[in-house]
């Protein structure tokens, strides 16, 4: 097991909420990660696994217990967490939501790194033995018929995607978890962009995820900010953690790191998202078109049979 040797302090503000936060992240006494709700009495702690994610539609990783608490946008500290090599900690918010930061993994893992982490045994690993997939229209089939029309009347996610995209996991060769994303957009600024990302728990790789992936920003549309804020979403958004596209897609009003960081950001998150697995998935893992939604049906698909998995404690 490895934790901090020191407390991790961040605050900011919540990217849907737009509402200031405070967060600490604290070294813990036993393995995984959890979140506490400090605002709030008791029944506040959140273990950060799979099979708490409540909600995805927000376009981040949402965690919650049974008794109502959650905490929304977890995915880019628990991808900075994961690569540092941290696999237990409790991480104190004070509000609903972890502080945006810069918009990606960058400050989380700088600041992690600061403040040093235990020798220990790593992360546990759960090797992958039979490829899953989970498919968007397999996910849309299961919807309920009105959460499947207002998707299309909406026109939000389904109708400008398309239903091909997909996330797979299948074993592997390596001791590794070697992510491929790709994204296809419309919108010609990011048009179809891929990227390819092998995690092996060296310092090498670790290197190669803070010089190219954990600076990576998410994206949205100038144009669809007032809706989003109208709907409770992106009240946090500006233009320094998030890149903004013009209207028609063909520019951004902000400058970007690489002509690509919009599929980097997707590694982050499918990091993080893996991270919820508990342990280091040893697999390829392919992200076509993927959201926070298919990260988390692959893992719930993973875990539904255990001849899938063999666990190997490190
Ligand atoms: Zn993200």
């Amino acid at each position: 097991m490895r934790t901090l040797k020191d407390n991790v302090l961040c605050s900011g503000v919540g990217i849907h909420s737009g509402e200031p936060v405070n967060m600490i992240i604290r070294p813990f006494d036993k393995p995984g990660i959890f979140f506490r709700r400090v605002d709030l009495d008791d029944k506040n702690l959140i273990p950060a696994t799979y099979d708490n994610v409540s909600d995805t539609k927000m376009r981040n990783t949402t965690i919650g217990n049974l008794k109502g608490a959650h905490v929304k946008t977890i995915e880019h500290l628990m991808a900075a967490l994961f690569v540092a090599g941290v696999d237990s900690a409790l991480v104190d918010v004070d509000g609903a939501e972890v502080p945006i930061m810069n918009g990606s993994a960058s400050l989380f893992y700088r600041r992690i790194m600061e403040a040093g982490i235990t020798k220990g045994a790593g992360h546990k690993k759960i090797v992958v033995k039979k490829t899953v997939v989970a498919t968007a229209r397999e996910m849309l089939r299961a919807l309920p018929f009105l959460e499947r029309l207002k998707g299309f009347i909406l026109g939000l996610f389904y109708r400008r995607r398309g239903l091909d995209g997909y996330v797979k996991l299948s074993p592997t060769k390596d001791k590794a978890l070697n992510i491929k994303a790709t994204l296809v957009y419309t919108e010609p600024i990011i048009g179809k962009q891929s990227f390819v990302y092998s995690f092996d728990n060296t310092k090498w790789s670790a290197e190669n995820f803070i010089r190219n992936i954990a600076s990576a920003r998410t994206f949205g549309k100038y144009a669809e900010w007032g809706y989003l804020k109208a709907h409770g979403m992106a009240r946090g958004a500006d233009e320094k953690n998030v890149i903004v596209l013009d209207y028609g897609g063909e520019k951004t009003l902000n400058r970007i790191y690489w002509p690509d960081e919009f599929v980097r950001h997707k590694i982050i998150d499918a990091i993080g998202d893996m991270f919820t697995s508990g342990g280091f998935i040893v697999a390829d893992l392919e992200s076509y078109k993927g959201s926070h939604a298919l990260n988390n049906a692959v893992l719930k698909k993973l875990f539904s049979n255990p001849d899938n998995y063999d666990i190997i404690d490190a």
